[in-house]
Parts: C-alpha cells; structure tokens; sequence
C-alpha cells in the first residue's frame, strides 16, 4: 500500500449524534460519542485525503476543516453545502429521527397545576437518502457510505437498509454489545456493499477498524 493512498481526495465524514432542541436550555439527543467518526477523520487524514468533518461534538485537529452543528436540519444544511466537492461522505454521525414539533422560545416552566406536558414530535429528513439521490440526480462522482447501529439481526437489518438507502457502502456494527460501539474505543464491523458483498472486520480499536475500512472502500 503506498504511504498516501488518499492524496487528492476530499472526504466528508459526519459525526455525534445531532441535537434537537426542546427549549434554550433542555433538548433530545443520543449516546453517540462521535468516536468512530473522529477515527475516519483521522484515519483519512493520515493516508493523505484532505478532510472535512462535520460534527455536533467537541473535537480539535488543525489538519482537519470541522464544521461545529447542532440539529439534524443544520447537518443537512451543512453537508448539502460541501457535498459536490467530495470524492466520498462517510455517514457516520447518529443523526435524531425525530426532532421537536415546536421548539419552546422561553424555558418551559414547571407550574404546580400542571403534572405532564407532552412534547410533539416530527420526523427529520433521512439525510443518507437524501444525499444518495441527490448523487444519482446530479450525476456525482463521489462514494457514500452509510452507518448502522443494530441491537438485533444485524445483517438482516444492514441488508436491508444498504437497498433502502441507496448508498455504496454500510458499515455495520451491533449496539447490544457493551465491550463495542457506542461510547467504546473498540468497534468490531461488518461492511456491506450495494451489490451484497459482507465482510467482517474483528474487534479492533476504532483507529484500526478506520484504517482498515480506507483500505477497503474504493473511493471515487
Ligand atoms: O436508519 P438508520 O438511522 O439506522 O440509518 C443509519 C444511517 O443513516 C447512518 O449513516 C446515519 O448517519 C443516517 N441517517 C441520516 N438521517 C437520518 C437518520 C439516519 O442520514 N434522519
């Protein structure tokens, strides 16, 4: 392999679960710790790719152009800025499937009189599909990879969702799994591509299974 395989390509990867907001200070969010997301950055970074990254959490790397998001509806925005400069978008982040119907412009008081209160929820756009029609519409030239968290039926579910999505690649990993995943520094993945390929990576540190993924996904 040589030292730089990814120089001259510009790669986007999204990371962290988003935020939506319920009031300025109380929102609905995920245990997504952004970790894997930051390995691929750092992963593409050091095999010579020139990064973006695109992330509700914390996270420093002067090698890297980080664009700081809150909702899901900012990633979108963010993203669709970014995407036709791309050779490949790893979907990394977990992005809410739902978000506050009417997010509350004064903190939501507490009132003796009142016991519940109901929150009403609405779907957020499926970014990932957005993106892979958005692709297939304007003719990109550029890999989209996908991301899932299971907690059963791992490769029935992945199968299903690389059709249902439309991207290139999914990268599957189960979430019922302490030692693994969210939050983890260990991952251990399956990598599905569209036209049923399954190959499995075994535990490794989320570094390694990011190197191992750039050396796996052919990038546009
Ligand atoms: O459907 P599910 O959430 O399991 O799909 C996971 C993949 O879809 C991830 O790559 C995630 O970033 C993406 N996704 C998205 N927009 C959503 C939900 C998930 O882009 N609203």
């Amino acid at each position: 392999m040589l030292n730089k395989p990814l120089e001259g390509k510009k790669i986007l990867i999204t990371s962290g679960g988003t935020i939506e907001n319920i009031d300025p200070v109380r929102y609905i969010s995920n245990y997504s710790s952004g970790k894997m997301g930051f390995a691929l950055a750092t992963a593409a970074r050091l095999f010579g790719a020139e990064v973006t990254l695109i992330t509700s959490k914390e996270y420093a790397d002067k090698d890297l152009k980080i664009i700081k998001v809150k909702s899901a509806l900012d990633m979108r925005d963010a993203l669709m800025k970014e995407i036709d400069k791309q050779n490949a978008v790893f979907m990394a982040a977990a992005v809410a499937d739902f978000r506050v119907k009417e997010v509350a412009e004064q903190k939501i008081k507490k009132t003796s009189e009142c016991d519940e209160i109901t929150l009403t929820l609405i779907k957020n756009p499926d970014i990932l599909n957005e993106i892979c029609d958005y692709k297939r519409k304007k003719e990109l030239n550029c890999t989209i990879v996908g991301f899932c968290a299971e907690s059963e039926n791992l490769l029935q579910n992945a199968k299903d969702k690389i059709n249902r999505k439309g991207c290139d690649y999914l990268i599957a990993n189960d979430i019922s799994r302490s030692d693994i995943g969210f939050g983890s520094d260990y991952n251990e993945v399956s990598i599905l591509t569209a036209d049923g390929k399954i190959e499995k990576l075994e535990r490794d540190t989320k570094e390694n299974i990011a190197k191992e993924i750039f050396k796996r996904i052919k990038i546009c």
